[in-house]
């Protein structure tokens, strides 16, 4: 492979979570979750409407970001 080398050593780059379904349920409105926070104290799931108002709060010290906000179109 004489691919260039990422300086960036990437240790998981696919985290593998069971998609979201209509049984997850935002933690603040109880509404149909579409965002996963997988936070180092355990996960959160979200909306898309509180996913994107914790995402500035959360996002940098997620573990992980699953958003599936694109299925609620
Ligand atoms: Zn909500």
């Amino acid at each position: 492979m004489d691919k260039t080398e990422s300086n960036l050593e990437v240790t998981e780059e696919t985290t593998e979570l069971p998609a979201l379904t209509a049984a997850d349920r935002c933690d603040i409105c109880g509404a149909q979750a579409f965002i996963r926070v997988v936070l180092a104290t355990g996960d959160l799931v979200f909306c898309g409407h509180h996913g994107t108002a914790n995402k500035d709060k959360l996002k940098p010290i997620a573990i992980s970001w699953q958003d599936e906000t694109s299925k609620l179109s």
